[in-house]
């Protein structure tokens, strides 16, 4: 984008603007913060500007209360010091030179998540110049990331998703050794899959929340109600395999997925089939966090445990400030992985944040982001 004269000229910038949102107030705004850079660089070189992003993931073809971007255009105004209109409907979409526009929630309009032609195209009719500066979003291929771009006048990068690019290029061309590579969190079906190519890039393995339940019920151990995927335990017994991956030694468990439940400390061997695996235990995040402070290398995607509740929060922590101790090359990423670097205070100690927590995955595994490579394959004519 920095390279064209947009005077004069409607850009259309798909943001990421997902933020957490709790009750009509936004939690965090960093991601806002981080776009206000680009729609000001935008303005300032004349540009009219639309900019358009997802939030939450509502059903699509109808409009959803929660899911409004509202509180994002209220944000924008008071950030941006104009206004900022929020537009439903894309056929009044228009904005003069100088002045900027947010788009309501792209999954609320059908045909975004099919990647479908037709919204596509109209989302390239409202623009001179398409703009894709969403890295996060960048793994996805739906009509506000992928599809606008085979259709816009011209296509290019953002700042922001340029320089997430390029920093990460840099950061894992040639990782030092030993990496370890860390994926917890939720997200099992998408994150096992990812292990397969780490098992291969990295010495050491670390697992944690619903990922690592699932490594505990392939070694044979009872759950109970722990989050875990039934179905891809033979999968984690293939992965187990392949590379060594440490199983906790001890683990902390509660009855109630809630924030006032008390967290008790148990070996494996003690999950009784009421108990929800939700943290590592003390000697496990001990022993995770020396393996932490042997590596070069460190990618980190996804919490340990419910680190929201305090008190299955401490295996996050230690491993976190092990990480940030850490004389490694450390690169986090992903929207939950950030919020426990925030919670913990250890930004100064990471090499690298990456935005993207599905994007990153890919990008470390080698993929190539659909929404990266329809603007190379626009550059290259
Ligand atoms: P992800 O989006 O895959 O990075 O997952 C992040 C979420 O996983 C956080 O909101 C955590 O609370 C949750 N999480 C981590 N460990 C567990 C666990 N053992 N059981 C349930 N949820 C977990």
């Amino acid at each position: 984008m920095s390279e064209l004269s947009l005077a004069g000229l409607t850009v259309l910038i798909r943001e990421d603007l997902n933020v957490p949102i709790s009750d009509g107030t936004i939690v965090s705004d960093a991601r806002i913060l981080a776009a206000v850079a680009t729609i000001e660089q935008a303005l300032s070189a004349g540009a009219g500007v639309l900019v358009m992003s997802h939030l939450g993931r509502p059903g699509e073809g109808k409009f959803e209360a929660g899911y409004t971007l509202a509180p994002v255009a209220k944000r924008l105004q008071e950030l941006l010091g104009k206004d900022v209109p929020l537009l439903s409907d894309l056929n009044g979409a228009k904005v003069k030179p100088g002045s900027v526009a947010l788009l309501e929630n792209v999954r609320f309009l059908t045909g975004e998540k099919a990647n479908s032609d037709e919204l596509a195209q109209r989302f390239a009719r409202l623009c001179d110049v398409f703009v894709m500066d969403a890295f996060a979003t960048a793994h996805r291929a739906h009509a506000s990331t992928h599809g606008v771009a085979k259709f816009a006048g011209v296509a290019c990068a953002g700042p922001l998703l340029s320089r997430e690019l390029v920093a990460l290029e840099q950061a894992l061309r040639q990782p030092a050794a030993p990496m370890v590579a860390i994926v917890g969190g939720a997200k099992v079906s998408t994150k096992l899959e990812v292990l397969h190519v780490l098992a291969d890039m990295a010495e050491h393995i670390i697992v944690g929340g619903g990922i690592a339940n699932t490594f505990i019920a392939a070694a044979g151990y009872s759950v109970g109600q722990s989050l875990y995927e039934p179905d891809l335990v033979g999968v984690a017994r293939a992965i187990a395999a392949k590379v060594e991956i440490p199983l906790p030694v001890d683990v902390m468990v509660g009855k109630r997925f809630a924030a006032d439940e008390i967290a008790v400390l148990k070996t494996l061997e003690d999950i009784e089939p009421d108990d929800m695996i939700m943290d590592v235990g003390p000697e496990t995040g001990r022993r995770f966090a020396a393996l932490a402070m042997d590596a070069a290398t460190i990618l980190w995607n996804g919490p340990l445990g419910v680190f929201e509740f305090d008190q299955f929060g401490e295996g996050t922590r230690v491993l976190a400030e092990a990480i940030a101790a850490s004389d490694g090359f450390s690169i986090a990423g992903g929207g939950d992985t950030l919020a426990a670097i925030e919670k913990y205070g250890i930004q100064k100690g990471i090499s690298y944040l990456s935005t993207g927590g599905g994007a990153f995955l890919e990008f470390v595994q080698g993929k190539s982001l659909p929404a990266v490579a329809i603007l190379e394959e626009r550059a290259a004519g």
